[in-house]
């Protein structure tokens, strides 16, 4: 067996640096471009990964990290997890991915902890594994070809039968991955990498007996190269001794999430994660040298955390960033170089940030007054209808506001014609809601080009970048802002739009604010203090805006808090303690407002039972919530809210308008189950991505629908 190469990384972005790839699949989507031209920006992104790589002094390249759409997908391919509906499809693998006319996609859903999105493989009865080793296979002769050796990395079986419920097929499975190890032994390839991240989550014993049939079965065979499983985004566990009784070479460890294996791995290579692949921080060298120096194993490799596929390409492609913050941060190039010059030993000259001295963050419960007096002041206040209609905040974001937006950011359009420009949308949200005789308005957000980026460009402690994309999914991506420093509120940001709002109407209009979780959830953040602590500030930079509206007259502040389950630790254990402080901090946020003042929040999501109570403890006067999207399995499970709840009635991620039926018809099922003196009527979430057509006519079918439930009433 070689020996493994003494400094790698686990995995690289692979969108583009200018986002090429983004351009290339959606010229290739709208047809204006033909396969040909997309596989050739594949190949020139790839070939320049693995050229800078090199250059950089990487000694082991990884391969098949690259994915026209997603990882996931990709292994489901490979293993011949097709299901029938799609193979007649003209492309099987984007019908997959996006749905085609007549088919919907695969599920989508968040990558363990993260902001990335992968498709959920769908396992059947139906359905039969069989190996197309072609993807990882071109890609090691396609490097080769250039003078590179590569390291193909492969989604492992038990992660990937585990994302897809299915791992009562390891067998089958198993079949498969052993004959790509023997194709990839046959090219010349010296190591593989599977990817196990499931398997830093709390995991049952038929699960780790699992784990411990896969490795000691690949093994056991006698054609293959080195195995290296990775597992990153936090502890191994008790899948670490498991994992260490196979015959499995190389073990990869998150030593950034998690801490130094305890037990000695004589007999391994550790693959010891030491340089954030979730943060855009420089490595602090004495703490990288210092888990480097404290693993027990036979050899000991230099690598990243996970994949740097969280983090943008490269901190010189921004130039517009303070010099002492620019000096602070490492993106996937730096991160790369870190690597190797940890693994020469050669770590002079990278800055140590020192850790603030912060106050601890407020613990105190905090509260407002008790639910049935608070309802009793905003009823007589706000003077609603039964079954009270509202939506959750956006609406269109036309190409016209988004190019005056982009103008005024280039200094071409004068501050004020921009604001102008806002304040007409505003008035066209507010005049076209009255139209459709919407009970509670908003004034549709038209001054936000993103729902954590607005607040970053107005709280002190951001910064933002001009390049620093990463992909969020497909050819989405997204640009996450630099949480540095302490966080504050130098001045309102939405009382002015809220005011304005308000006075064009008689009918209540809403505030609308993004929540701290979801702020921080949604940022790169400083790791020099607990980030309980870093959402306390940012809660009390919300709590002073909640305030401002209040006293500005805004009867209703709506406080989002979509990423709530996002941030949810991965292990149990963790997971009671995060939402105490992150009820808390949200409580800390809105509690400032008086019995008369209206607290919304909206979470976008309802497969949330674990986390149904935390929602609860929130103390909003109102909840708004996934629903339609998921045909309404959320109704099961909300008895136990007390307060205002709005189960969505419009799946506003189709382009699809609901009949006024059939929006009739959830609302029937939802009063079955919830007093309709607490019902709220709305879509799912924000209308951002839909147009004004598919908005107007769906919401008229809502009112159509909730106007006969209220004759009945
Ligand atoms: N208020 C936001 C909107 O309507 C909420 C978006 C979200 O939940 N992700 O766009
Ligand atoms: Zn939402």
């Amino acid at each position: 067996m070689s020996v493994f190469p003494q400094s790698t990384v686990l995995g690289y972005p692979r969108i583009g640096p200018r986002r090429e790839l983004k351009r290339a699949l959606e010229s290739y989507w709208d047809g204006r471009s033909g396969r040909a031209e997309l596989e050739r920006t594949g190949a020139e992104l790839r070939a320049r990964t693995w050229r800078r790589l090199a250059e950089l002094g990487l000694e082991g390249l990884p391969s098949n990290t690259f994915s026209l759409y997603d990882q996931v997908l990709d292994t489901a391919v490979m293993l011949g997890a097709v299901p029938e509906r799609y193979r007649a499809a003209e492309d099987p693998y984007f019908a997959m991915a996006r749905g085609t006319e007549g088919l919907a996609p695969l599920r989508m859903t968040k990558w363990f902890d993260t902001n990335y999105h992968y498709i959920v493989p769908e396992i059947g009865p139906r359905t039969v594994f069989k190996l197309d080793a072609g993807k990882p296979l071109g890609e090691v002769r396609e490097a080769r070809a250039l003078g590179f050796e590569t390291r193909p990395v492969v989604v492992g079986p038990v992660t990937f039968l585990l994302l897809g419920s299915a791992l009562d097929r390891l067998e089958e499975v198993l079949g498969c991955y052993a004959e790509l190890l023997a194709a990839l032994a046959a090219e010349g390839v010296a190591w593989v990498q599977l990817d196990e991240p499931a398997l830093v989550a709390d995991r049952t014993p038929e699960e780790l007996a699992a784990v411990r049939d896969a490795y000691e079965r690949l093994g056991a065979l006698s054609e293959r190269p080195g195995l290296f499983v990775a597992s990153y985004f936090g502890d191994l566990g008790e899948a670490l001794p498991v994992l260490a009784a196979t015959p499995v070479e190389a073990l990869g460890v998150d030593l950034v999430r998690g801490g130094v294996p305890e037990i000695d791995l004589t007999g391994k290579t550790v693959v010891a994660g030491v340089v954030s692949g979730r943060d855009v921080w420089r490595t602090p060298p004495e703490r990288a040298l210092a888990a480097l120096g404290a693993i027990r194993a036979s050899r000991v490799t230099v690598s990243t955390s996970c994949s740097l596929l969280h983090v943008p390409y490269d901190v010189e492609a921004e130039s517009g960033l303070d010099p002492a913050l620019k000096e602070r941060l490492a993106f996937a190039e730096q991160k790369a170089a870190e690597v190797v010059a940890l693994a020469r030993g050669d770590v002079r000259g990278v800055p140590v940030s020192l850790p603030s001295e912060a106050a601890p963050a407020p613990v105190a419960a905090e509260g407002r007054g008790p639910y049935a007096v608070r309802a009793a002041a905003q009823g007589d206040r706000l003077r609603l209808p039964p079954l009270p209609i509202t939506t959750i905040g956006s609406f269109p974001q036309t190409g016209e506001l988004r190019a005056a937006r982009a103008a005024a950011a280039a200094g071409t359009l004068p501050q004020q014609d921009y604001e102008r420009r806002v304040e007409a949308e505003i008035e066209r949200v507010i005049r076209l809601q009255e139209r459709l005789g919407l009970d509670v308005l908003v004034h549709g957000e038209p001054e936000r080009n993103d729902m954590v980026q607005y607040f970053a460009e107005h709280l002190d402690g951001f910064a933002v970048t001009a390049n620093g994309w990463v992909q969020s999914y497909g050819s989405r991506c997204t640009r996450p802002p630099l949480l540095y420093g302490d966080v504050s509120r130098p001045a309102p940001i939405t009382v002015r739009w809220a005011r304005y709002a308000q006075s064009l109407t008689d009918k209540p209009v809403k505030g609308m604010l993004t929540g701290p979780v979801t702020i921080v959830a949604w940022s790169f953040v400083r790791d020099d203090l607990p980030l309980r602590d870093v959402v306390f500030q940012v809660a009390d930079a919300v709590r002073e805006e909640v305030r401002d509206l209040e006293a500005a007259g805004v009867p209703i502040v709506q406080v989002d808090e979509p990423a709530l389950r996002e941030l949810l630790p991965l292990r149990r254990a963790a997971q009671g303690g995060y939402l105490e402080w992150a009820v808390a901090a949200y409580r800390r946020a809105t509690s400032g407002a008086g019995d008369r003042t209206q607290i919304h929040t909206h979470l976008c999501y309802s497969d949330a039972d674990e986390i149904l109570a935390a929602i609860d403890a929130l103390d909003a006067d109102v909840t708004t919530i996934e629903s339609a999207r998921s045909g309404a399995r959320i109704l099961g499970a909300v008895d136990a809210f007390e307060r205002g709840l709005g189960p969505g009635v419009y799946d506003i991620h189709s382009p699809r308008v609901p009949s006024a039926e059939e929006v009739e018809d959830l609302l029937r099922r939802t009063l079955r189950v919830l007093p309709a003196e607490r019902v709220w009527i709305n879509p799912d979430c924000g209308l951002k991505t839909r147009t004004y057509e598919q908005v107007e006519a769906s919401l008229a079918n809502v009112v159509a629908a909730t106007r006969r439930l209220r004759a009945e009433l």
